[in-house]
């Protein structure tokens, strides 16, 4: 479709979350596509199933069900295709190895999602992947670390569990200049507020199962592509075995149509926390990139639309007290903030942040850190409950 004949270009955000992936008149005029489970696509001659004459083939190769969730993507990240993982973590994985061949190096942020790293140093070397973690904070100076064999850079931005953010434009441009494909882990913006293909990224990636799913029960993860990529991550997938359910991509798709009001809220209710917390004098540091008084601040301002609702603060403790014992006292105390991982359903969640893994970043000296993924609870019974959780900490 070009531009002119597309019905959502111009329109708002919300608009296009309605609209994204929605084809009513395909199904009889029933407001959601159906869930198609397949394996089997049946031929209705020997001669169309010779010539895969048909849009259908196998259940791995798309459904309706898939594909609306794909257009709907591409029509939010700007793409020219997306594919479906089982997870977030894959779709990180998969376009690594899409790109990524014996003898190539890849460009990792330090303040990557802890799994990612795991399978860069655990699987990546077997296939001859040499890995080299930078400091977010290099933005341009990345420029210094380029090898003749450097194919790829991943970026996370604001990074898992510390927030630092990356100057996605000038790492383009350093990237660009060496032939490297640049991906972006996106989860913690979506497409709502940071659309990293407009910015130059090659592959957007998304955890799904963050806020389009939205409710703690779906698995699900995207990779986008501009036109420039996007033949190799359809072939590396197809090739790979890898595709969404369709229960799972219908739940999702389904989730993308409210994703722009849950956003709204979980931003308000989170800065207004954050600013809470900064207040206090048992909170060292509060990192969260919509914060003034964060080092990310300028960039985030400059590039990003708005803010998700996961950030994470530095839990003051006295001289020779135990970060571990302290942290946990205070999310012992908490009762409506469930402890458990991962983040951007309805329910608010913490849990201490470990560090260990880090290569270049370090833990900061004042205290534990403490993530907090902010759900749509009533924002004076969240800070009531964090109350709580100071006092059996203090
Ligand atoms: C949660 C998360 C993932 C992984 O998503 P899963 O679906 O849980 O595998 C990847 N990247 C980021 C930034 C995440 O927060």
């Amino acid at each position: 479709m070009n531009e002119r004949d597309n019905p959502l270009t111009g329109v708002g955000p919300n608009t296009r979350l309605t609209r994204a992936g929605y084809s009513p008149f395909d199904y009889h005029g029933f407001i959601n596509p159906p869930t198609v489970r397949a394996s089997t696509v049946l031929f209705p001659d020997a001669r169309t199933m010779e010539t895969h004459g048909q849009k259908y083939t196998y259940g791995t190769r798309g459904t309706p069900t898939t594909d609306a969730l794909c257009d709907a993507i591409n029509e939010l990240e700007g793409a020219a295709g997306t594919i479906l993982l089982p997870s977030g973590l894959a779709a990180v994985t998969v376009t690594f190895l899409a790109y990524l061949s014996a003898g190539d190096h890849a460009l990792i942020v330090d303040s990557v999602y802890g799994n990612v790293r795991h399978f860069c140093d655990s699987v990546l070397p077997r296939f001859g992947i040499d890995v080299d973690y930078y400091d977010p904070s290099l933005d341009a100076g990345i420029e210094a670390l380029f090898k003749p064999n450097t194919r790829l850079v991943h970026t996370e931005a604001p990074g898992s569990n510390t927030f630092e953010m990356q100057d996605i434009p000038a790492i383009v441009a350093a990237a660009h200049r060496h032939d490297a494909v640049v991906t972006m882990d996106n989860t913690w913006a979506t497409p709502l507020n940071f659309r990293p293909l407009d910015f130059g990224v090659d592959v957007s990636i998304q955890a799904s199962t963050k806020y389009p799913a939205g409710h703690a029960d779906i698995l699900l993860g995207t990779a986008s592509a501009n036109a420039t990529h996007w033949r190799r991550l359809g072939h590396a997938n197809g090739a790979l075995g890898m595709c969404g359910a369709p229960d799972d991509a219908y739940q999702v798709l389904r989730g993308l149509r409210t994703m722009g009001v849950r956003l709204e809220r979980h931003q308000a209710s989170a800065l207004a926390i954050a600013e809470w917390l900064e207040a206090r004098d048992d909170v060292a540091r509060v990192l969260h990139p919509a914060l003034p008084s964060f080092p990310g601040f300028a960039i985030w301002k400059r590039d990003f639309k708005g803010a998700g609702g996961v950030f994470s603060f530095v839990l003051a403790v006295a001289p020779h007290q135990d970060f571990k014992a302290k942290a946990q006292a205070f999310l012992d105390g908490l009762s409506l903030f469930g402890l458990g991982y991962s983040w951007g359903g309805f329910q608010s969640l913490a849990l201490r942040v470990d560090l260990e893994d880090r290569r270049i970043l370090r833990a900061p000296k004042e205290g534990p850190i403490i993530r907090l993924q902010i759900g749509l609870e009533d924002v004076d019974d969240l800070k009531a409950d964090l109350a709580r959780g100071f006092d059996a900490a203090g």
